[in-house]
């Protein structure tokens, strides 16, 4: 993609999304980066049941000492890998106590440092808590990254570095977040939902999946302006021009 179908293409994420965020539930920056820890190979709706109950009534890196690892297991024992995420939780816990005066703290290299803590786990917290533009690659994103052509790599590192040299203001804050999103519910794993896809015009995947009951050979040689690139609404994605990949979007993220 050349820089005009880059903006173009978050221009479009932004529009029909303005204010994303994640999809975890957080009530402060040091439960957001439970949260984030407790979400690895698992799902953020997995993940907000275990900790909704728990998040009520622990809040602070001492609370959870003091609740003990025991009791912390228990309480996520429906999340994947939930042994090892307890002892990390408590562990990292720990260290906030000893060495960040219970804060969290706002470096990468700091945030890495502590247990369970990776280098997504902190691009996350220092965007979501902090509004620092990084860019936290998931699966989703290294897939959409991938398939698109937006930001080719052969590993979240290769696909976070192109990310961070291609994405324009002004949605470097946001970009994770819409990829991410658009991941999840439109660009699946098994089967991406092109038909309704608001870049399907701008994508290079092919071919395209075509709209439900349709044949898939009507679709791959279906223009942007065909019935098969029609979005879930019946609208038609718009296609790049000059004008509008300069145009800044209504409302900023
Ligand atoms: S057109 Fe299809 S493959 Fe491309 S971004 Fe959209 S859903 Fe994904």
């Amino acid at each position: 993609m050349n820089r005009e179908q880059i903006f173009e293409f978050f221009r479009r994420l932004a529009e029909e999304n303005p204010s994303p965020t994640t999809e975890l539930e957080y009530e402060n920056p040091y439960t957001l980066l439970v949260a984030v820890v407790l979400s690895a190979q698992a799902t953020d709706a997995s993940v907000n049941i275990a900790t909704r109950p728990l998040f009520a009534h622990i809040r602070t890196p001492e609370q959870m000492v003091a609740f003990g690892e025991e009791r912390l297991r228990d309480a996520i024992k429906t999340i994947g890998l939930f042994n090892t995420k307890a002892k990390n939780v408590i562990a990292l816990s720990q260290a906030l106590i000893d060495q960040h005066h219970t804060q969290v703290p706002r470096t990468r290299e700091e945030l890495e440092a502590l247990p369970g803590v990776g280098r997504k786990t902190a691009n996350v917290v220092l965007n979501t808590a902090f509004g620092e533009e990084t860019f936290a690659v998931d699966t989703h994103i290294f897939r959409v990254g991938n398939r698109t052509g937006l930001a080719p790599g052969k590993d979240p590192l290769q696909v976070e570095l192109k990310l961070e040299k291609v994405v324009p203001q002004p949605f470097r804050l946001n970009a994770h977040h819409w990829l991410i999103l658009h991941g999840r519910y439109i660009c699946k794993a098994r089967t991406p939902e092109c038909w309704r896809c608001p870049v399907i015009d701008l994508c290079r995947y092919k071919p395209k999946t075509p709209p439900p009951g349709t044949k898939p050979s009507a679709s791959r040689t279906a223009s942007p302006r065909s019935s098969a690139a029609r979005t879930a609404t019946g609208r038609k994605p718009r296609t790049p021009s000059a004008n509008r990949s300069r145009s800044r979007p209504t409302r900023l993220p």
